[in-house]
């Protein structure tokens, strides 16, 4: 675990059921994004744009990477992930060549909304990547608007066309994600879009996900195992997974005990909110969420909404 506390932009490594041991760059301020997913495990966007810049120095980022990456730490990824979406800065391609030029031994992977691809610029920096995870969760305009709340700039059809053309252009793998909403993009006209979409896009994986914690709306819930199955079968793509929920930390690439027994007393002792957690014990947001997460999974702690966002607590306490 990544204890320097001077990282900046640097989180983890964190535990990923779809990447392993993955260190996180977070090149974006909390929460900077051109969406306001209504699942969103971040919170509400607080800037919603499609305005691209260097928004945090990029000497900064590398510095950071030279720093940890210098002492050879074993890693699966390393990870364009974190407070929001990580292509609205505008130095992510010279950072991930940065990573592959000085460090050629690691993989790269971007998780991304795929907003931005329409832009050949935009692809054209992501090139050098290992693995890209765009989400797509509708292809239709409806759809698109209810789940992901996107800036008024975008639309859906640009961002699929966007997805094809980058599907041409980038040699590594492309794992869509899709996040089933259940009453939104689960129904027969959603599903049927999306399958089209899918299909041209031709990614190598395409992953299932659903709510499993409360989202930033109070009445999404998660889809059953049966509505995730009849979905996928409904998307007819050969590539299709169901981002599984591992049974133990065994299931998990890599964890850190110290961290999850320092959440467990954090909020034994109070009921925290994410932020409350990153703010008391100096983690990034996104490495709080992974440890929440096991910690849910094995009904240590439980979650409430309050006036502030979602709480956590033990689950012994009333
Ligand atoms: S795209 Fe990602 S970071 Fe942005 S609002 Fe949606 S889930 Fe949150």
């Amino acid at each position: 675990m990544n204890n320097n506390k001077n990282y900046r932009h640097l989180f983890g490594p964190v535990p990923s059921r779809r990447l392993g041991i993955s260190l996180g760059i977070d090149l974006v301020p909390l929460k900077t994004c051109s969406y306001n997913c209504i699942y969103c495990e971040c919170g509400r966007t607080t800037l919603l744009t499609t305005e691209r810049h260097e928004y945090v120095p990029i000497a900064e980022v590398k510095e950071e990477l030279y720093s940890y990456l210098s002492g050879s730490p074993t890693l699966d990824f390393i990870t364009f992930s974190g407070s929001g979406e990580p292509t609205l800065h505008s130095g992510t391609g010279e950072i991930c060549r940065y990573i592959k030029s000085s460090f050629p031994g690691y993989r790269v992977a971007l998780l991304t909304n795929g907003s931005l691809f329409y832009d050949k610029g935009v692809r054209d920096e992501v090139l050098d990547m290992d693995v890209i995870v765009p989400s797509l969760d509708s292809a239709t305009e409806a759809g698109f608007m209810k789940i992901d709340r996107p800036c008024s700039s975008l639309n859906v059809d640009e961002i699929i066309t966007g997805l094809v053309d980058l599907r041409k252009e980038f040699s590594g793998e492309i794992w869509l994600e899709i996040f089933v909403v259940p009453g939104i993009n689960d129904t027969e006209e959603e599903i049927s879009a999306l399958s089209e979409a899918v299909q041209k896009i031709a990614p190598e994986r395409v992953q299932l996900n659903t709510l499993d914690r409360p989202g930033v709306v109070g009445w999404i819930r998660a889809a059953t195992d049966v509505e995730m199955e009849k979905f996928a079968a409904g998307l007819d793509y050969e590539g299709t997974e169901i981002t599984g929920r591992p049974s133990s930390r065994s299931g998990i690439g890599s964890f850190s005990g110290d961290a999850m027994e320092s959440i467990m007393q954090t909020v034994s002792r109070r009921p925290c909110t994410v932020e409350d957690l990153a703010s008391v014990l100096e983690l990034h947001p996104n490495e709080i969420n992974k440890y929440i997460q096991l910690l849910i999974e094995e009904g240590k702690i439980r979650d409430k909404r309050g006036d502030r966002g979602i709480f956590f607590m033990s689950s012994e306490d009333n």
